[in-house]
This record gives C-alpha cells, sequence and structure tokens, in this order.
C-alpha cells in the first residue's frame, strides 16, 4: 500500500512575489451607474467566476459593488492574516469559467515557473501527473489579477456596501452606500462571514480574522476551533517561539486534504447531494461541515505536542471567556496572553438585504431554485456560494463548486437581460 507522506515544506511559500508584473486593480471612485444589467453584490472569487462567465457572453454592463478593496479582497486579507501562503483545494480548482478553456490555473502557473520555489515546482509536477498538489497563495493571487484583467474587469468594481434589495418584477433596485442602482438581474455574492461568540469579547480576545489575533511573539496564546484558521494560528504562535493551549469540542483533531470531502466536487457527488429529500440534505451538510486541518500540518503540530510547547485539550467545550482566559464546562480554566476564537463561519445567506417573505428560510437555508438559484420569491435575484448549499452540496461554498454555481445562474441571467430587450455590449 502506498502511504501517502505530506510535506510541510510546502505551506512555507514565499508570499508577496509579484509573479504578474501588474498592479493590483484598485475599486473605482467615480459616481456609481444608475443602472447595469447585472449587479453583483460582493467582489469575492464567486463573483470573479459569474463576472468572468457573463463577459464571455458577451455581457460587459456589469456592476460589482464589494465593501474591501480588489477583487478576492477578503479572502487574501483573511489568508494573510492567518498567514496561510497556500491554497487548501488543489490546481485544478481554479476560479473560472465552465466549458471555455481558459489558461487555467496550471497552465498559470507553469508560466510562473521560473519564480517557483523547488518545492512549489515538484506540486506543479504532482499536479500534471494528475495526483494532490498545493498552490502557492502568490500563484493564486496572480492568476486572479489575470482572470481579472482578461474578462475586461478592472473597471466594474466600486467599493462600497450594498445595503437593501428592492426586487420588482422586472427590475431590481439595488440601495448602496454609494446611492442606488436598478439592475434586471442581481447576484449575492456575499460569502460567508466568521461565527462568532454569543455575546461581546473580553479584553484579550480576539477573532481569528482580526489583525489583532496574529501572534508574533513568543507569548502564551490560548487557541480555540479545530479548523484550518486554528490550527494557522498555533503553528503561527509556535513559530515565534511561543507556548500555545489549543481547545477542542472534539476528543480527536481531524486531518483531511480539502474542507469538503472530493466526491462533492465530482458529477456523482454533485448526483449523490441532488434529488434527495431536503431531511437527507440537512443531515449530509452536517456530516460534511466538520472542522478539519491539512494533513502537512499534522507533523509539527505532533512534534509541539510531544515536547509540551503545544498543550492540546480535547473534548473541551468553552462555557465563558473573561480576559486572555476561557473557562470550560468541566470547570477548569485556561489562560494565556492572548484567546483567539477561530469558530469557523457562517453562509451569507441574503437576510441583511432582502425581506424574509423572499428568503423563506427553512433551517436556516434560503428557498432558491433548483435550475437558476434563483430566490424563488424573487426571480431576478440569484444567490452564489455558500448560500446555495442547500441545492448544490457542501462543494458551493468553495472555489471549484462556485464554477457550478456560476453555469447555472448565467443562463438565468441572459434570459433576463434578453427579455428586457437591451442589447448586449462587451465593455
Ligand atoms: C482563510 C480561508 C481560506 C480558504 N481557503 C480556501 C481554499 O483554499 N479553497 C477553497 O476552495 N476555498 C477556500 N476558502 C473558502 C473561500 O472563502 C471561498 O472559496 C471563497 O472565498 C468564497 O468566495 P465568495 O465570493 O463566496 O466569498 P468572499 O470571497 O468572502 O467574498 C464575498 C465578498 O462580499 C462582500 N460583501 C458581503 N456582503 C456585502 C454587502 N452587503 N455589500 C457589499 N459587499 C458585501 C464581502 O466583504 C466579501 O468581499 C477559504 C476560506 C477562508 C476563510
Amino acid at each position: 500500500m502506498t502511504v501517502f507522506v505530506p510535506s510541510p515544506e510546502v505551506l512555507e511559500s514565499p508570499r508577496g512575489r509579484d509573479l504578474i508584473g501588474r498592479a493590483r486593480p484598485a475599486p473605482r471612485v467615480d459616481a456609481l451607474p444608475t443602472h447595469a444589467d447585472v449587479v453583483l453584490v460582493g467582489g469575492g472569487l464567486a463573483a470573479l467566476g459569474m463576472a468572468a462567465t457573463l463577459w464571455h457572453a458577451g455581457v460587459g454592463d456589469i456592476v460589482i459593488v464589494d465593501r474591501g478593496g480588489g477583487i478576492g479582497g477578503r479572502f487574501f486579507r483573511r489568508a494573510d492574516i492567518l498567514r496561510q501562503r497556500t491554497l487548501r483545494s488543489p490546481y485544478d480548482h481554479h476560479p473560472g469559467v465552465e466549458g471555455y478553456r481558459d489558461c487555467e490555473l496550471l497552465d498559470f502557473a507553469r508560466l510562473c515557473w521560473s519564480a517557483l520555489t523547488p518545492a512549489e515546482k515538484r506540486e506543479v509536477r504532482m499536479a500534471q501527473a494528475g495526483h494532490r498538489s498545493v498552490v502557492p497563495l502568490d500563484v493564486f493571487e496572480a492568476y486572479v489579477q489575470h482572470v481579472v484583467a482578461v474578462h475586461g474587469l478592472t473597471d466594474r468594481l466600486w467599493q462600497g456596501e450594498v445595503l437593501e434589495l428592492l426586487p420588482g418584477a422586472d427590475e431590481v433596485v439595488a440601495r448602496t452606500t454609494l446611492g442606488d442602482i436598478t439592475a434586471s438581474s442581481v447576484v449575492l455574492c456575499t460569502g460567508e462571514e466568521r461565527a462568532e461568540w454569543p455575546g461581546p469579547l473580553p479584553d484579550r480576545v480576539h477573532y481569528w480574522d482580526d489583525p489583532a489575533a496574529v501572534v508574533d511573539r513568543p507569548d502564551t496564546a490560548v487557541v480555540v476551533g479545530a479548523g484550518l484558521s486554528g490550527a494557522h494560528i498555533v503553528a503561527n504562535c509556535l513559530a515565534a517561539g511561543g507556548r500555545v493551549h489549543w481547545v477542542l469540542r472534539k476528543q480527536a483533531e481531524h486531518y483531511q486534504c480539502a474542507d469538503v470531502n472530493a466526491s462533492f466536487f465530482r458529477a456523482e457527488g454533485l448526483a449523490r447531494f441532488h434529488g434527495t429529500a431536503w431531511e437527507d440534505r440537512l443531515e449530509i451538510m452536517q456530516q460534511q461541515r466538520v472542522a478539519s486541518i491539512m494533513f502537512e500540518f499534522r507533523p509539527g503540530l505532533r512534534a509541539a505536542e510531544a515536547d509540551r510547547r503545544l498543550i492540546v485539550h480535547r473534548g473541551a467545550e468553552v462555557v465563558a471567556l473573561r480576559a486572555g482566559e476561557v473557562n470550560l464546562a468541566d470547570g477548569a480554566s485556561v489562560t494565556g496572553d492572548r484567546v483567539v476564537l477561530a469558530l469557523g463561519t457562517k453562509p451569507n445567506v441574503g437576510s441583511d438585504l432582502l425581506p424574509a417573505d423572499v428568503i423563506r428560510l427553512r433551517n436556516g437555508w434560503p428557498d432558491l431554485d433548483e435550475a437558476t438559484l434563483a430566490y424563488r420569491a424573487a426571480p431576478r435575484v440569484h444567490a452564489l456560494g455558500a448560500a446555495a448549499c442547500m441545492v448544490l452540496g457542501p462543494a458551493a461554498r468553495n472555489i471549484d463548486g462556485h464554477r457550478v454555481g456560476v453555469s447555472r445562474v448565467a443562463g438565468s441571467l441572459l434570459a433576463q437581460i434578453a427579455a428586457g430587450g437591451k442589447e448586449r455590449v462587451r465593455a
């Protein structure tokens, strides 16, 4: 039997190389247009795939409104706070367009060959041979810029917040911090928010995506959460010469290549999810949303635990927080110079933008049309990304799942634009 031995050094890819020789496109600062064919709410990786697909279909009149910086800005900001230097998903999970043979992520990595480290080159060869491989964040970020540039998206992004959506029969009005914009169709690409502790945080307690959570001094940290974010914070603290108490609710940490079982990215996995009863889907979602850590972390974490730089509290439920302290259900408490909460994320399903009778939440999930991912009660508003998990399965929240979602939404958008009688013009 072949034993898979992961290489921890692939996690140490350098960060900050300029592989594309082009400045990151900045959001526009001029007035938001008052009309567009399509408005994308959020400018993350799901929006990137949607916008690129519309470009291929000849739809240029699109507006992306994002609260943060550039396309994919929140993804890269979060990864950099965690000092995550590689993707978790493999090379074949590329953002982009289904059905068009654009330059894909692996092709692009080969174009960057001379700038890659030996470990990174080995991963490219692994991917070419069809094996699991790890993608450097630098390569991924340069690729995202490439997709933005070749699909004419450099001037489609405005920095602002969408506050409310008013769906009508023939159009949708989006109220934003930059003014109102009316669109033939709207796509929510709003991603996931961090899961929060119920109540205010005491001093010296931070969330994983707060820059204050970065541990770069040899102090003692208490890290709560068994996912990859928690593992990154633990590893960062250990690398800085610190000590860590790691609090896990389960009895054991769970190591897995991707955070969603690979079968859900393939046709047979989608089919297994699709066509099943709502209750069965819920059960699959519960089983699949298990916090997990990339295998590459295991050697370092095991070594640190063996020499007591890392103390792992398994099967420990946090019941209260105090300044620099967590109280556990068994009465024990764990203290440190700081506490970092990595409690996962929860899908943004549109509750803050649309009325409840449009979203029609069922077990926390919106009521979406299976063929178009439009809200059944507002067919001109669609949802991509994690919000579409109960239609597409758990992979909907990952880069490769966005492509599947985009292809369903695209058909609906094109029909709505055509019905509006507008001439489609490529920008
Ligand atoms: C640290 C980390 C690492 C990950 N690594 C991987 C990986 O390796 N592979 C993988 O497949 N997936 C990974 N994921 C999951 C990943 O987040 C998604 O695949 C991808 O980023 C989701 O894209 P998205 O567009 O749905 O959401 P995001 O990338 O989060 O984009 C959503 C955007 O919408 C904006 N927004 C939300 N509401 C509004 C509003 N009302 N008005 C304006 N803007 C708004 C947000 O600010 C954000 O910029 C990772 C997630 C995290 C947190």
